[in-house]
């Protein structure tokens, strides 16, 4: 149903915009379109132009599908502020080698296919394109600047002008674009929150200076392509991702996201949810008798436990489901778009997995031990038909876990009754 009833443009969520914002989104759009339209045919692509465009969609690919699970926690943290564009390495390497029309096809490669890997069809399509085009005149803006300073070759003062100029025009063009429409549309919110945390700011300018240095050693020495690739991406999952703040809200007993930031995020998935008319599985899981474990085993032992049931838990859900840690022995997941039959089948999919588990431990007398045998109850409630906000949500799928724990543990409850 939710999938019709995207497909009838009647019932585009885009109507429900403001007659301002239309009309902003339509400039934007169209402005975009004539600049595709217009450099079509400019500059012919030569075998070299063709590939570094090989190369560095490649590049935008592999770094993507690396960090496919971060970049959608970030999408959906970035919700109501500019989510920073980290593909930017790529497009501004492609702003200095690539000619208009390829580096358009490299922008549409690289949102097509986060459209289809990270978002999953979950965020609002007029929302992506809106974004996509504001990249397309951005980029743009940046190859003109660097054609009228330095047209023919990277070298001296001129170059060194062009490449800065180059970047800051392809990234305040962006920026403002986004920061504008965010703006408009949402009038009643702080205009701050509109401008988006300054850290994204400068990991967005780091981009852009990787993007150039990857342009210049790819055309200088291309072999050497290859180290500057690793680095980029090792930098990405190493060095620049904690500063989005993740590493802040991580339980580090378990490597799971804290209570604090799930709830954040399973605010921010049913906002989603309702302007996407889709539904969300909550799961909330407690382990059966864990305090049985810390006696027998001792504390350390304990922690062993819990650390191998998160890794678990996250490996029979999907890379966007969200799993927390809400303290002790206790863990909530998130499950975008599923309804009824498929939380009930996750949640038996984990306690499946979690009975099924061996963990070695070493106890307190430093013996080398093996526990098997653990269960779990869940409880499970599902956004929207047992409630419409988070708090009564969390509230069922609590009682629904009290209601299996009563029931003799090992088990699973789903309450859909709306309790509204
Ligand atoms: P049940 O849920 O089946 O009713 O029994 P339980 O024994 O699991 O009871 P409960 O959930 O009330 O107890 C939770 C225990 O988890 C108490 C505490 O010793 C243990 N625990 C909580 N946090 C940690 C932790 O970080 N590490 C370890 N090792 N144990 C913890
Ligand atoms: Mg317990
Ligand atoms: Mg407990």
């Amino acid at each position: 149903m939710a999938e019709l009833r995207r497909v009838d443009p009647r019932r585009w969520k885009l109507w429900s915009l403001s007659l301002p914002v239309l009309t902003y989104i339509a400039v934007v759009e169209t402005a975009a379109t004539l600049v595709v339209v217009a450099t079509a045919r400019l500059t012919p692509a030569d075998a070299l132009a063709w590939t570094w465009f090989a190369l560095l969609a490649a590049g935008a690919v592999v770094h993507l599908e690396a960090a496919r699970g971060i970049e959608r926690i970030r999408e959906i943290a970035a919700e109501g502020s500019p989510h920073a564009h980290m593909q930017s390495v790529w497009l501004f390497a492609g702003v200095l080698l690539l000619p208009m029309p390829l580096l358009v096809a490299l922008i549409g490669i690289s949102y097509v296919h986060a459209w289809f890997r990270v978002y999953r069809r979950r965020a609002l399509p007029h929302r992506k394109l809106f974004s996509a085009c504001t990249v397309i005149l951005g980029c743009a803006a940046g190859k003109s600047v660097l054609l009228a300073i330095s047209p023919v070759s990277l070298e001296g003062p001129a170059g060194l002008l062009g490449v800065t100029l180059a970047g800051f025009v392809y990234w305040i063009v962006n920026y403002a674009l986004v920061v504008g429409a965010i703006i408009m549309t949402n009038l009643d919110k702080p205009r701050r929150s509109a401008f988006g945390h300054p850290s994204d700011q400068l990991i967005i300018a780091a981009s852009i200076g990787l993007g150039c240095g990857l342009a210049i050693i790819m055309t200088s020495h291309p072999w050497l392509t290859p180290l500057l690739l690793v680095t980029v991406l090792a930098l990405h999952m190493g060095l620049l991702l904690p500063q989005f703040r993740m590493a802040a809200r991580t339980d580090s007993k378990t490597g799971l996201v804290d209570a604090t930031f799930w709830h954040e995020m399973a605010e921010r998935e049913l906002d989603r949810s309702r302007r996407l008319g889709s539904t969300v599985g909550v799961l909330i899981l407690d382990l059966d008798h864990f305090k049985q474990i810390n006696d027998t085993y001792g504390h350390l032992a304990g922690d062993r436990v819990l650390r191998v049931v998160a890794d678990t838990i996250k490996s029979v859900v999907r890379a966007y489901d969200l799993v927390g840690r809400f303290g002790g022995e206790e863990f909530a997941v998130l499950l975008p778009g599923v309804g009824v039959n498929g939380v009930r089948a996750t949640a038996e999919r984990i306690r499946f997995e979690i009975g099924a588990l061996s963990v070695g431990v070493v106890d307190r007398s430093g013996m080398d031990r093996t526990i098997t045998n653990f269960t779990a109850s869940i409880g499970a409630a599902i956004f929207p038909d047992t409630a419409t906000e988070l708090s009564p949500l969390l509230l069922a799928a609590d009682e629904a876990l009290y209601q299996a724990k009563g029931e003799g543990r090992d088990r699973t409850r789903v309450a859909v009754l709306n309790l509204r």
